[in-house]
């Protein structure tokens, strides 16, 4: 057995990594304020793949604390995930990456989901640097061209998750395989994920859940969601996904999986976070 041991030591607001001699470890675990990870990464992983969603999302806030969150962009997944969490009983963060180009009901939604569940939800939000940027290099619609439309999802969306992330264990992302063929492809329930200079414990728990699943549980549990979703234009066209408001419209039901995102792309309908889709 080796003299010194390595834990992560959450306590109270922050957590730290710690090589300590052994021995010392019986002093730190007495103190009521501390949580000592013993689990290693694997083991982690192993269990997580066993457990269904409402119990894997306290899983995962029970082993990692503060080292968790749930990442939302508050569409449907996001609202079921909070939930699940705030009955968990279990502390847990969630963060909204805010892109400055949600409709006004996104940012209702958002206001509505604090207080319903009495919790803070942290904000992540673009540089104002790199937006003014933007449209100098791009123009007012950088969306509509392919250079444009990544470095708009790269400045509003990747950067500042990215700089969230680095500071986690686990992110809780509300990504389902039915979403796309591509997502059904590329990713999985519980995975370790590669982000470039780090990889990070990725759990999309509502993996398997079909939209109406989805619907379901909203109905069932009085959750708040989107009212967007209620809407539907005199064609019928309805929202399937709501994100920003320039790239995300309602379609038709016999419309593909995902034309309401980015309608003027035949393919590419990632934002670029992750080969196996943003997840947010
Ligand atoms: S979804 Fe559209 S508006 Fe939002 S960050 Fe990406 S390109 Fe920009």
């Amino acid at each position: 057995m080796p003299f010194f041991q390595k834990f992560w030591i959450d306590c109270e607001h922050k957590t730290v990594y710690y090589s300590i001699p052994m021995g010392l470890q019986v002093i730190i675990a007495t103190c009521k304020k501390r949580k000592i990870i013993r689990m290693n990464r694997d083991e982690f992983i192993n269990k997580a793949k066993t457990l269904e969603p409402a119990a894997l999302i306290a899983f995962a806030f029970d082993t990692y604390g503060k080292r968790a969150a749930i990442g939302t962009s508050l569409q449907k997944t996001g609202s079921v995930m909070i939930d699940m969490a705030s009955r968990s009983g279990i502390e847990y963060s969630v963060f909204f990456v805010d892109t400055f180009c949600n409709y006004d009901e996104t940012i209702e939604l958002y206001r509505q989901v604090q207080e319903h569940y009495n919790i803070e939800i942290e904000r992540l939000e673009p540089d104002p640097k790199d937006i003014e940027d933007l449209y100098e290099n791009f123009g007012q619609y950088p969306f509509y061209s392919s250079f444009g439309r990544s470095r708009c999802c790269e400045i509003r969306k990747r950067l500042p998750l990215l700089k969230k992330l680095k500071d986690l264990d686990v992110w809780i992302s509300g990504l389902r395989s039915d979403q796309s063929d591509h997502r059904q492809a590329n990713s999985q329930k519980v995975a370790v994920a590669k982000m470039g200079g780090f990889d990070i414990i990725k759990i999309n728990p509502l993996f398997d859940w079909t939209a109406e699943q989805i619907d379901a549980y909203l109905k069932d549990n009085g959750v708040p969601y989107n009212k967007l979703y209620d809407f539907a234009s005199p064609y019928g066209e309805k929202f399937r996904e709501i994100g920003c408001k320039h790239c995300h419209i309602p379609v038709k039901d016999e419309a593909p999986k995902r034309a309401g995102k980015f309608p003027w792309e035949d393919s590419h309908k990632e934002c670029g976070l992750h080969k196996d889709g943003s997840g947010i």
